[in-house]
């Protein structure tokens, strides 16, 4: 069996003792184990800090784009072999598999031409030169320089690639070491991903350090220089926050945790319209794609009163014709759930689910698998529900991490539909079906306090629609409340949390000659 590998001090080292095993979710079986028993990861820390952290800073936003390019390709040349790891260690069909590695690799590119576009500057200046007396002489200017500590990353299970992708551009853009700790249960991707970056030679010593296995200690060891950046769900992220780097120290804390994203039907919409394939195009491929492993996956969809039975039929056929079964054939659209652990959280919450709406398609157990001769692997096959009103507690309060949705119905009234969505408690993303703009405006004003992002699908703008569920780098990702509170992404802003705003007050042609 194979024993997965850290990455620290410029060194590929195993754990001790006996590791954690990881699974392919389709057969059960045992593929690898992983262990950070016995690794020093307080040496970890010190080496990326004062190895990477200093090389990186002497680097120029150009010079670290540059170097994060030739990661982004290091990447992409073992492609189809990242895409058959996502598989048998994570249960990804090709397409989903693909979601993960080339959003890895396009996420790394974004962030790679940005730097080129920030050029030969080594820190941000604020275009806000203020004079600050009466005196002309003395002015003040925000400046963003890096922070000299450690980028932690803390990944989730369902992005082994894109999670560490998407974390590292943005710290190494901003100047910091990133130490990335994918989720043990699918980290033979990040593993194998890693082994090239660092085979590249792409990195200056100590600006990437991977932990495999549990965190061990290493949130023990960040101090005030340091950020951490975690993504999974909100019981861990409020145990990390009350951690002592958090508390005692100010570590820079960033949170994606769980969300229910809303989908909403505008009353204008008809069936015959654009707009409305396009809400049933973008809800059946968020409930299927990563069998509904997505954090910014659609798990409420409000629709008009009047619409209910037609959506829950048209709903329904299609999610019919997305078969689940073994990801490795090309007509399988959904595999299986990650985990043994997923597979029964889903079905928990599915049943709760259950208690307090109508089933329209599904009944928690595996329906009929393509390519699957035994009773093996973690597969449920795609639930849809109905409930008989807008404010049906259950379904606003449980995330169900799988391929699981309810339909609410809703008067057609932009108010209804607005409380509803609030009752998620805040959300990374939620979309707006309509080709009336004043029921688009009123919508976003009524939930944007409540979300970090939020799309317009209008006949408009079907064709080139990527849907919520796609993270783009330009665009910022995270949200408030459930959600975490995070920001991460979003183009240049990102960089901004691995790095420290410092107004600088001075004798203006001393500053002017000094920030540019
Ligand atoms: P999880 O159990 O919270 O684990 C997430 C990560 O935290 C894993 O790497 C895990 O390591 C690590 N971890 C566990 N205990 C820890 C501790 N005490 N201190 C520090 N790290 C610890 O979440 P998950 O099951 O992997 O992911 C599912 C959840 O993530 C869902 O709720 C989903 O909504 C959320 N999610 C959110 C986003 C987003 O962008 N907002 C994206 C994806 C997923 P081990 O694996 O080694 O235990």
């Amino acid at each position: 069996m194979k024993t997965l590998k850290s990455y620290v001090e410029g060194q590929w080292v195993a754990g001790q003792g006996e590791g954690r095993p990881l699974h392919n979710p389709t057969t059960e079986e045992v593929i690898a184990e992983a262990s950070t028993e016995g690794i020093d990861l307080g040496a970890a820390v010190n080496f990326a800090r004062k190895r990477g952290g200093t090389a990186l800073r002497e680097m120029t936003f150009a010079e670290r784009g540059q170097m994060i390019g030739a990661v982004s390709k290091a990447i992409h040349s073992i492609r189809d072999e990242l895409l058959d790891l996502a598989r048998i260690n994570g249960g990804n069909t090709r397409g989903d598999a693909k979601f993960d590695i080339d959003g890895c690799t396009g996420t790394l590119m974004y962030y790679a031409k940005l730097g080129e576009s920030l050029g030969d500057r080594r820190f941000l200046t604020e275009p806000d030169s203020q004079q600050l007396t009466r005196s002309p002489r003395l002015v003040g200017q925000h400046i963003w320089v890096p922070r000299e500590g450690v980028a932690a990353h803390i990944n989730a299970f369902n992005f082994p690639a894109w999670g560490f992708g998407e974390k590292a551009a943005v710290a190494w853009l901003a100047g910091m070491p990133v130490i990335t700790k994918p989720a043990t249960s699918t980290a033979m991707v990040t593993e194998r991903l890693m082994q090239v970056v660092v085979e590249s030679g792409a990195l200056p010593d100590g600006a990437v350090s991977l932990i495999t296995g549990s965190v061990g200690d290493l949130l023990d060891h960040l101090g005030g220089q340091d950020t951490l950046a975690f993504t999974g769900s909100s019981d861990t992220a409020a145990a990390i926050r009350a951690g002592r780097g958090p508390v005692a120290e100010s570590v820079q804390v960033n949170v994606e945790a769980d969300s229910l994203n809303g989908a909403v039907l505008g009353a204008d919409v008809d069936p015959d319209d654009e707009a409305y394939d396009l809400f049933l195009r973008e809800v059946v491929k968020d409930m299927t794609q990563k069998a509904g492993q997505k954090c910014t996956a659609i798990r409420r969809i409000l629709v008009p009163e009047t619409l209910m039975d037609r959506v829950c039929d048209d709903l329904s056929d299609q999610v019919k014709g997305m078969p689940t079964g073994d990801p490795s054939l090309r007509e399988v659209k959904v595999g299986p759930l990650a985990t043994a652990s997923q597979l029964r959280d889903i079905r928990a919450g599915v049943e709760r689910l259950m208690g307090c709406t109508e089933t329209i398609l599904g009944d928690g157990g595996r329906g009929n698998l393509v390519g699957i001769e035994n009773d093996k692997g973690y597969f449920m096959s795609p639930v849809l529900l109905r409930a008989s009103n807008p404010r049906v507690e259950a379904v606003h309060a449980d995330e169900v991490f799988g391929p699981v949705a309810t339909v609410l119905p809703y008067n057609g009234e932009a108010n209804e539909a607005i409380e509803a969505i609030r009752l998620g408690g805040g959300g990374l993303v939620s979309s707006i079906y309509t080709d009336d703009a004043d029921f688009a405006r009123a919508m976003v004003m009524g939930i944007a306090p409540y979300h970090g992002r939020l799309t317009i699908g209008s006949s408009r703008v079907a064709e080139h629609s990527p849907g919520p569920g796609t993270v783009l780098p330009m665009m910022v990702h995270g949200g408030p409340g459930r959600a975490g509170g995070g920001e991460e992404l979003g183009g240049e802003r990102g960089l901004h949390f691995y790095m420290q705003r410092t107004a600088v007050q001075g004798f203006r042609p001393w500053l002017e000659k000094m920030l540019g």
